[in-house]
Formats: structure tokens, C-alpha cells, sequence
């Protein structure tokens, strides 16, 4: 299953992201990790794993298109896109500068329509795809300091549901993954003391692993996800129930 399939994972190279590429490569697909500006991780991650990595802006349409074009070009068709590239840029909404709102916007709601895109038409004529979008906990409950991340993620479910409702009769299929909160780079960086607050309101006691969220990840492209579409996965450890 899956022995040959062609997986894109942007933001591959870090955090969830890299578990998620490193979960579908040990599971036989070929991958390619994208990120945007840290060459020093992404360099390191790609000797460390065998797993190819293409930098460029997800943000940016043409970029995407161009990218993907190449990577068809060299690789075969994208058979799985995993858009998991995201930012957080924090502030309350009185605080919020336009900057902080357009970039959160663009990195974790557009770069999903940037993407998809680049990938649909091929996945529509081939009758095959899976698209699995990350979006949070955050998207589906609001979280204070995160207006533009939380409008952001939720905009990535009904995404998720109308590109499903769109695909459902070509063979492609298309849900989301909403974590709770990982141990990544992006949660480290929240001051210990918030940390421990958040940590004290996951039933489970803990924060997740980028290895749990790959397993999911892993699972929806699977051949066994076939009649899953328009779904959002909860992984959180007890923090919230949609
Ligand atoms: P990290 O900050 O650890 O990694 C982010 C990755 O995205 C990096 O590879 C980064 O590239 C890439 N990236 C950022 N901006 C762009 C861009 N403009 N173009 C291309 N790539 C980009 O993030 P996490 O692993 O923590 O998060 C991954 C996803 O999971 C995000 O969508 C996040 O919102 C979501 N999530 C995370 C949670 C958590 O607790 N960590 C909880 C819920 C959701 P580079 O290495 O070059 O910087």
C-alpha cells in the first residue's frame, strides 16, 4: 500500500511536520520536505532522513505552482499534500498590527488554497489524492491572544470540508488534523510559566508528541481512509471535544 506514492509536506522539516515526512517515508512513500528559511535544519534533516527538501514560500502562489511543477517534473505526480506550514504571530486583537494578522492569514489559510491548487487539476484527471490539512485546537475553540490563528485555522475546516464535497466523486479525499498542543519549537517558545498553565488543562497531563499527530496523518493517507472525507481528527488529550 502506498509503496510508491509521492508525498509534498510543507513545513516538512521541523516539528510535525519532519515527524509526519519521516512517518510516510518509513511507510514506503517517496517525500518531499519544504520549508522556507531555516537552511541549517532543513540540511541536517535531509542527511539525517534520506528525505529530499525544496525551499520556498507558501505564501506565494506562483512559488507554489512553480514548485510543484517541478517537482512533477523531476518525481512523477504528487499523489499526498500534507499543508502543515504555519506561524503563530501572538496578540491580543487591540494590540494586533495588520502585519501580525496578514502573515498568520497567509502562511496557515492561503498557503492551503496556494497549495491544493498547484496539486488539484492532477489529482482530479488522475482520480486519485489526499489532501490533509493541520489546522489546531485553537481553530475549534478560539484561544485569547489568537484571533488571527484561530480565524485562520478554522478557515482551514471549512476549506477542508468544501474541497472534500468538491473531490469526493474524483477518487481524491480531504480532512483535517487539529492537534492540541505538541512538544515543537512553536510551543517551547511559550513562556514556562504559560506552559505549565496549558499543561495543567490537558486531561491527559501532558503535551502531545509530533509523532502522534504523524500516526494520524499517516492513517488518512492511507488506502484504509478511503471513505473518510471532509473530516477534522481531534488529537489533544482530553483538552476539548468538538
Ligand atoms: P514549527 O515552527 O516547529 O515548524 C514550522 C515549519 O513550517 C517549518 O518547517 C517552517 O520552515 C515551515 N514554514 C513556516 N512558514 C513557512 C512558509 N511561509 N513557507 C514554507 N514553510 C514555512 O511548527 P510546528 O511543527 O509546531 O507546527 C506545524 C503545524 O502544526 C502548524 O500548522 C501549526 O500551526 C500546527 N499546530 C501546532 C501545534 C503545536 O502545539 N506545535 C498545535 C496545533 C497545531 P523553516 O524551518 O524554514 O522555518
Amino acid at each position: 500500500m502506498g509503496a510508491s506514492r509521492l508525498a509534498v509536506v510543507t513545513g516538512g522539516t521541523r516539528g510535525i511536520g519532519a515527524a509526519i515526512s519521516r512517518a510516510l517515508k518509513h511507510g514506503g512513500y517517496r517525500v518531499i520536505a519544504t520549508y522556507v528559511s531555516d537552511d541549517a535544519s532543513a540540511q541536517q534533516f535531509k542527511s539525517d532522513e534520506d528525505i529530499e527538501v525544496l525551499k520556498f514560500d507558501v505564501c506565494d502562489f506562483e512559488a507554489c505552482m512553480g514548485s510543484v511543477a517541478s517537482i512533477e517534473s523531476q518525481y512523477g505526480h504528487v499523489d499526498v499534500l500534507v499543508n502543515n506550514a504555519g506561524v503563530t504571530r501572538d496578540a491580543m486583537l487591540h494590540k494586533m498590527s495588520p502585519q501580525q494578522w496578514h502573515d498568520v492569514i497567509l502562511t496557515n489559510l492561503t498557503s492551503c488554497f496556494n497549495m491544493s491548487r498547484a496539486v488539484i487539476e492532477g489529482m482530479r484527471e488522475r482520480r486519485f489524492g489526499r489532501i490533509i490539512n493541520i489546522t489546531s485546537v485553537n481553530g475549534l475553540k478560539g484561544q485569547a491572544g489568537q484571533t488571527n490563528y484561530s480565524a485562520a485555522k478554522a478557515g482551514i475546516i471549512g476549506l477542508t470540508k468544501a474541497l472534500a464535497l468538491e473531490t469526493a466523486p474524483k477518487g481524491i479525499t480531504v480532512n483535517a488534523v487539529a492537534p492540541g498542543y505538541i512538544s515543537t519549537d512553536m510551543v517551547r517558545a511559550i513562556p514556562s510559566q504559560v506552559l505549565d498553565q496549558i499543561i495543567a488543562m490537558i486531561p491527559v497531563g501532558r503535551l502531545g508528541t509530533p509523532e502522534e499527530i504523524a500516526r494520524s496523518v499517516f492513517f488518512l493517507a492511507s488506502d484504509y481512509a478511503g471513505f473518510i472525507t471532509g473530516a477534522t481528527f481531534s488529537l489533544n488529550g482530553g483538552q476539548h471535544f468538538i
